[in-house]
């Protein structure tokens, strides 16, 4: 198409872009969340993403978790509400979507036959943002007739590996993959991350973004879960667009990353440490 198809995201870039909380505003200004994540043995996904979503400035946040994840989630993160499926281990029900702005899946989900269930349930009814993540795009992945119900602008969050599942095709390089991605989200109409060291953001009309924050320090167990998370909140802020909500989104994190760096080190970091400077990094944008 034509030459300039390509940015790289830094702050200057994202100036002006987060607009500040209003003086008058409540938590229904905000949004309210639903987060479909967790399974038995990866409970601590969904708490990474819940905790991750709130500081991300989300207005109201309810946490979809099978029984297994109910006194974890209500113990670990008490601003969220718990809404448990009937199910012990992992999701089996889509509870009634009327209530929230956005909804995110994923993390720690599992690929159970009745989860997939859940998530073609969630592709037919939704008519607010998706964010999917993890297993939710594993499950893409190996049933590619619900990518045919995607809604437009969805967020997708793959790392490679993730991605490679949705389009069934390995990549030559890093090259042939960017070029996967821009045919995959015009195909598709939606809006994809590929995560890794230079993470990179498509859109529905084939445009590239670089972000630029991050360090090695975040390879490490639930950084993605926190990213998800992130992202929930920004979709769930009716002021944003879809693009700005996925920009802010991933310069945050990493940023949030390179700040909890400074304190633990690379190799110190862990996920939770993440969450802990989401809102320093959001203030810097503002
Ligand atoms: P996941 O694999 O789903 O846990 O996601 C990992 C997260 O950490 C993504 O947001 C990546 O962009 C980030 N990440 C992983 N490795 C690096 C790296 N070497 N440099 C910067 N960010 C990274
Ligand atoms: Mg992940």
């Amino acid at each position: 198409k034509t030459a300039v198809d390509n940015y790289y995201v830094d702050a200057a870039f994202l100036q002006g872009r987060l607009p500040a909380r209003p003086k008058f505003s409540h938590k229904g200004t905000f949004g309210h969340a639903l987060l479909l994540a967790g399974s038995r043995g990866k409970v601590g996904a969904a708490v990474l993403a819940a905790s991750a979503c709130l500081r991300g400035g989300v207005g109201l946040l309810t946490v979809r978790v099978p029984e297994v994840g109910y006194f974890i989630l209500q113990t670990t993160v008490p601003e969220a509400m718990c809404l448990t499926d009937p199910a012990p281990d992992f999701l089996t029900e889509l509870p009634d979507l009327q209530p929230y702005a956005a909804v995110g899946m994923g993390p720690g989900l599992g690929q159970a036959e009745a989860s997939r269930e859940v998530l073609r349930q969630l592709l037919h009814k939704a008519k607010v943002p998706l964010v999917l993540d993890a297993d939710a795009l594993n499950l893409l992945g190996a049933n590619r007739d619900l990518l045919d119900l995607l809604p437009p602008d969805t967020l997708l969050t793959p790392h490679p590996k993730e991605f490679e599942r949705l389009t069934g095709e390995p990549a030559r390089d890093d090259y042939h993959r960017l070029e996967q991605l821009r045919a995959f989200t015009r195909q598709r109409r939606c809006y994809c991350v590929l995560k890794g060291a230079y993470t990179v953001l498509a859109t529905p009309d084939g445009i590239i973004y670089f972000n630029s924050t991050g360090n090695p320090g975040m390879a490490t167990g639930g950084s993605g879960d926190v990213l998800t998370g992130l992202l929930l909140a920004l979709r769930a802020d009716k002021r944003l667009s879809p693009l700005n909500a996925a920009l802010l989104g991933l310069y945050a994190h990493g940023r949030a990353g390179d700040l909890a760096a400074r304190e633990t080190g690379e190799a110190g970091l862990v996920a939770g440490d993440l969450v802990r400077f989401i809102g320093p990094a959001l203030q810097e944008l503002m």
